[in-house]
């Protein structure tokens, strides 16, 4: 599993990455309110189906169509952009880059404090779209029902905070059973990430050394061997790759000095030979 104490080369990209905006983070501010929007209108709301109330049984089986549904509309996302959802849409890799901002900071108590508050923050509204999905928020106002609504979304919002500090990107490359499911329908995306050698590359490896599942960014179309846990092996390396755009952001931090377009980029990838 990722651990920050194991990867200071990681950290020390990650620190240069985080030093200046990027476009990227924009970006998944939005497509992370939209995920967590998602969550609390779609699938959210009492024990409520299409509006209605329902029992128990029938809202296991709303969350379940709702479940069905989120896979088959990523599915189609994939068609054209591949893994997109895991880099800019999933609350759990956001958990993770949280996490990770407080382990690049190791001298910097108030990077690190913010890093917690967002981490506790993230963790604590992540935790409530979901006990929301059982619960009314009248719960949360009305004794003694709220001693149950507030402990649910406290041991949520503590098990999503442990995950992020323990298991990390480990369950996007082990575990995660959409990631899985990636993998195997991840095919030929119009738009992923692609190295051109035409373009500036320092050999830095900074790319490299960034990735959270341990990909070379260089070299996506390589078969990799299963990193163990619920991956398969076998399939090319951009099949794992989560879209996150990291590698893209090393590159464009690492070759400014150099001059020229950055090796690496979101773009139509294999449409020329590898180096
Ligand atoms: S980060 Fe960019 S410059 Fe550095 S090795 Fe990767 S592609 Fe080359
Ligand atoms: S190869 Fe790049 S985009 Fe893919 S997971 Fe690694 S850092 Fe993220």
């Amino acid at each position: 599993m990722t651990s920050g104490k194991l990867e200071p080369d990681r950290f020390k990209y990650v620190r240069i990455v985080l030093s200046r905006a990027h476009r990227y983070r924009w970006y998944r501010g939005v497509s992370m309110s939209v995920s967590l929007l998602v969550l609390l209108v779609v699938v959210g709301g009492a024990h409520r189906a299409l509006g209605r109330s329902v029992d128990l049984t029938h809202g296991l089986v709303a969350v379940g169509v709702a479940i069905a549904g989120f896979y088959v509309v990523t599915f189609l996302v994939n068609i054209p952009a591949g893994r997109m959802f895991c880099g800019f849409g999933c609350p759990v890799g956001q958990l993770s880059r949280f996490a990770d901002t407080i382990d690049a900071f190791p001298k910097d108590a108030g990077r690190r404090r913010r890093g917690w508050l967002e981490l506790l923050a993230f963790a604590t509204v992540l935790a409530l779209t979901c006990v929301l999905w059982w619960t009314s928020p009248g719960a949360f106002v009305s004794w003694p029902a709220a001693a149950t609504a507030w402990s649910a979304l406290a041991l949520l919002a503590g098990y999503t905070v442990v995950h992020a500090r323990v298991w990390r990107w480990g369950f996007c490359r082990k575990l995660c059973p959409i990631g899985l499911y990636y993998s195997v329908v991840q095919t030929s995306p119009l738009v992923g990430i692609d190295f051109d050698p035409a373009r500036t590359c320092t050999d830095c490896g900074g790319c490299a050394a960034i990735c959270p599942v341990h990909l070379d960014p260089r070299r996506l179309e390589d078969p990799i061997a299963s990193p163990g846990g619920l991956a398969f092996s076998g399939f090319p390396a951009a099949n794992h790759c989560l879209h996150c755009g990291a590698c893209v952001e090393a590159c464009e931090h690492l070759t400014r000095k150099a001059g020229g377009p950055p090796a690496m980029g979101f773009r139509r990838p294999h449409d020329r030979p590898r180096a």
